[in-house]
């Protein structure tokens, strides 16, 4: 089999992929520049939809509905948008070897593509019970979720046991958004979890507390401070049982699973640097390799908010680092234009900022770049990303803005289950770093994204509990 080069090759389908693939053809891209190497048999979507839409008992998302980029409002890409851009949409794919040396690809149907520059997004895949070292975790009737062929063999399993009974493992995203479906399919559900409350990594005691009257209200009975142990099967090897850790036993016709995802490296696996479980990344998504980018799930990028490193698996940040990864100039036109005004907006902007970070965007000091940005010479800034991340379920929907760390402020909660919009700020070091809303409106949210981005100094607790939202409005 020979080789076939592309001038750029995406490694992996998903939401990243699609957005870039966006950004490559805006910018311009000629026919046969780009490939997307897939192990979905679909064109990108958005995953999303996956644990919620395509479990409604009635009027279900299905494809093309939920082609990228609809999920943030832009043109959906269906499969003949890649066609007319000249984009091969290699799917049904998975590349099982790279080699950064020789810039080479192979693929488990042995083929061998060639690139000029590759963008690693193979995002993330699930944790397996089995990984824990649980017997029987792979039985028939026991399911996790990340791909569509997995949502639609929860769809069959749903539609082929009515009035089933089903216990959710796992109160994270997964474990609260499925919980939720199931119900809304009519299932009698148990969740399960290990922590003293619900989403223990952003949610604090008093949040995760309406979530968990409200799910209880809803019919889910929920376990708290165990962990499935094991499970037990009929003649079939169907499941019927799941053991719990404390020794309760909990009858089951479905089990779903979701007690986290990790990054896929595999295909690069020891060729890239790694940090914090995923692969290295500067402020421009380029891997210490060069011509080899990585985004979405698989980066550890820089944070420059927080002068941290962090890797990030939500849809916000696989959407805009794939941007950023291609971005060419955010204002290329300027300096050819009229220099003297580019310098003198640099000037302006980045006086407030102190010269040295002039210095690091000025062209001419530029270390490092994004692909198009590159290619063209151009400047462009790093990733200045702030963390997003929101859920939705029943009739809920919360956001949050920024970090959850130092003082939780929780207002406009009055314990009952039936109060659809409260909140919480979190302070660090005097200042509002992170803030979250269940129920807000557009603009509520715009003004929480703002206030985490600005961090402004925190008043006292009495009266951020006093002002509770409106802080976040009049700030
Ligand atoms: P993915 O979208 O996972 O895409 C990776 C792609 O790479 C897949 O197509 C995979 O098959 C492919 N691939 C992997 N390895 C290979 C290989 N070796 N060769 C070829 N192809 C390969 N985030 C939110 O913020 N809000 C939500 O409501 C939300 N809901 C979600 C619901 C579900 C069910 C799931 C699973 C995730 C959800 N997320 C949500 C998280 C969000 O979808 C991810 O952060 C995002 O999809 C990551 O984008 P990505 O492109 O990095 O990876
Ligand atoms: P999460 O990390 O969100 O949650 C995993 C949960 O499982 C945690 O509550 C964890 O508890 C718990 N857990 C860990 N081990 C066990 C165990 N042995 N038995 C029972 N529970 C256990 O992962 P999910 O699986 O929910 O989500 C998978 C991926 O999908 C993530 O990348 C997530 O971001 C993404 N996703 C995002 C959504 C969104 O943003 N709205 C929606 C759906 C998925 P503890 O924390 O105490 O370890």
């Amino acid at each position: 089999m020979g080789e076939k080069y592309y001038k750029y090759v995406i490694v992996g389908g998903g939401v990243a992929a699609g957005y870039a693939a966006r950004e490559f053809a805006n910018l311009g891209l000629q026919p046969g520049e780009l490939a997307i190497i897939s192990k979905e048999a679909v064109a990108p979507y958005e995953r999303p939809a996956l644990s919620k839409a395509y479990l409604f008992p009635e009027g279900a998302a299905r494809l093309p509905g939920f082609h990228v980029c609809v999920g943030s409002g832009g043109e959906r890409l269906l499969p003949e948008w890649y066609t007319k851009k000249g984009i091969d949409l290699i799917l049904g794919t998975e590349v099982v070897k790279a080699d950064v040396a020789s810039k080479t690809l192979t693929t488990a149907y042995g083929a061998v593509y060639k690139y000029g520059t590759t963008l690693v997004a193979t995002g993330s895949t699930f944790i397996k019970l089995s990984d824990f070292g649980v017997p029987d975790a792979d039985a028939h009737g026991i399911y996790y979720l990340r791909e569509i062929k997995e949502a639609d063999a929860l769809v069959q399993a749903i539609k082929t046991k009515k009035d089933a009974v089903a216990v959710v493992v796992g109160g994270g995203y997964i474990g609260l958004e499925l919980a939720a479906v199931l119900v809304l399919n009519k299932l009698k559900v148990t969740m399960v979890y290990p922590g003293p409350w619900c989403m223990p990594r952003l949610f604090t005691t008093h949040i995760a507390s309406f979530y968990e009257g409200y799910y209880k209200a809803k019919g889910v009975t929920i376990v708290k401070g165990t962990v499935a142990s094991g499970f037990e099967t009929d003649q079939h090897g169907h499941v019927k049982l799941v053991k719990l850790k404390d020794g309760r036993e909990l009858p089951a016709d479905i089990v779903v699973v979701g007690v986290g995802a990790r990054p896929v490296l595999a295909p690069f696996k020891g060729q890239l640097a790694e940090e914090k479980g995923g692969f290295k990344v500067d402020g421009f998504f380029k891997t210490n390799v060069p011509d080899v980018y990585a985004v979405g799930d698989v980066a550890t990028f820089p944070l420059k908010l927080y002068s941290d490193t962090r890797r990030v698996e939500h849809v916000d940040h696989s959407r805009k680092s794939a941007i950023h990864a291609v971005q060419k100039c955010h204002s290329w036109f300027l300096p050819r234009i009229c220099p003297l005004s580019y310098l003198w907006l640099h000037y302006y902007v980045e006086t407030q900022r102190g010269w040295l970070s002039w210095l690091a965007w000025h062209p001419k000091f530029l270390w490092s770049q994004a692909i198009k940005a590159a290619e063209a010479g151009n400047s462009i800034p790093e990733y200045d990303y702030l963390p997003y991340f929101y859920s939705r379920s029943f009739d809920l929907s919360w956001q949050f803005y920024g970090d959850n760390v130092g003082e939780d402020v929780v207002f406009g909660r009055d314990n009952t289950t039936t109060q659809p919009k409260f909140g919480a700020y979190w302070i660090k070091d005097g200042k509002i770093v992170g803030a979250f809303l269940e129920g807000g409106t557009p603009e509520e949210n715009k003004a929480l994204a703002k206030l985490a981005k600005e961090q402004p100094t925190a008043p006292s607790k009495e009266t951020l509990l006093a002002e509770g939202l409106n802080f976040a409005l009049m700030t």
